[in-house]
């Protein structure tokens, strides 16, 4: 079975994700955010919309279901959030969900949001994918808008002990700036050192780094790598404290709140 993943830029660094089965017609489509650009891709590809999938309850994820799912009385999967009124068909951690033959496995990733569902797929296909929306991103991970340190750290285990050779389907193109802080954390990481190059590269042709692999961000995501030395190191220097809590959790909260207010051309601690 071959599964093809088209991509959707909208907004300034929004990624939705349309996928159907080659040669299917009826296509998925994953946190629509506006309906335009995805009617505009549904008739360049001479596809139809059988099902809405959404991540997580923010505005640039859902702000085209609506309208979509009117075209047609189009179902909408979901988390189960009276944030997202519209969705009809309510998912859990652990439930499987059916789109056009292609059965995906729903794994809770509380963090960024407490209602946040990843998608995981990895039977039938050359290649295990992940939706899994402003959870991990090329190089970093989302924000945490609602749920603790702890809650997104295990979140991200859940996602880092799948299938290393998964595609990581993520929901922006952060990848730059998220590498530059990566780099900071980890200046001694050489893997890191190159794919960043390989990243501004790209960048400076605008093209996209998206899907990303889990094998590539466990050696270059610091937020995945929050157990190793050089890691805990940078986040001891970035705390101060003098009895600094080296648990994984601990430099998890570090990084992240460090992350969120780097700005680019910042240096070491
Ligand atoms: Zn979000």
């Amino acid at each position: 079975m071959s599964l093809k993943i088209h991509r959707i830029p909208a907004f300034r660094d929004n990624y939705f994700w349309l996928f159907h089965q080659d040669g299917a017609s009826g296509a998925t489509v994953v946190d629509p955010g506006d309906a335009e650009p995805v009617l505009r891709a549904l008739a360049t590809l001479g596809l139809q919309l059988d099902a809405i999938l959404a991540t997580h309850h923010h505005p640039d994820h859902i702000g085209g279901i609506p309208a979509l799912s009117n075209l047609g009385q189009i179902p909408v999967y979901g988390p189960y959030s009276n944030k997202i009124p519209f969705v009809t068909h309510p998912l859990a951690d652990g439930d499987r969900v059916e789109f056009g033959g292609l059965v995906f496995q729903v794994i809770a990733v509380p963090g960024h949001t407490l209602d946040h569902l990843a998608y995981y797929m990895s039977t039938d296909i050359d290649r295990p994918v992940v939706f899994c929306g402003d959870t991990l991103f090329a190089g970093g991970c989302g924000r945490l808008f609602e749920g603790t340190p702890q809650q997104m750290l295990e979140s991200l285990k859940k996602i880092a002990s799948l299938d290393s050779r998964t595609l990581i389907y993520c929901a922006h193109e952060y990848t730059q700036a998220n590498l530059e802080f990566a780099s900071v954390v980890e200046p001694g990481n050489t893997a890191l050192t190159q794919r960043r190059r390989q990243v501004d590269l790209l960048r400076a042709n605008g093209t996209p780094t998206i899907p990303t692999d889990l094998a590539t961000e466990l050696k270059t995501n610091p937020f995945l790598r929050c157990n190793l030395p050089e890691v805990i190191r940078s986040a001891k220097l970035r705390d101060g404290s003098t009895n600094f809590d080296a648990s994984e959790a601990n430099v998890f909260r570090v990084i992240r709140s460090w992350k969120d207010k780097f700005q680019p051309g910042s240096r070491p601690p």
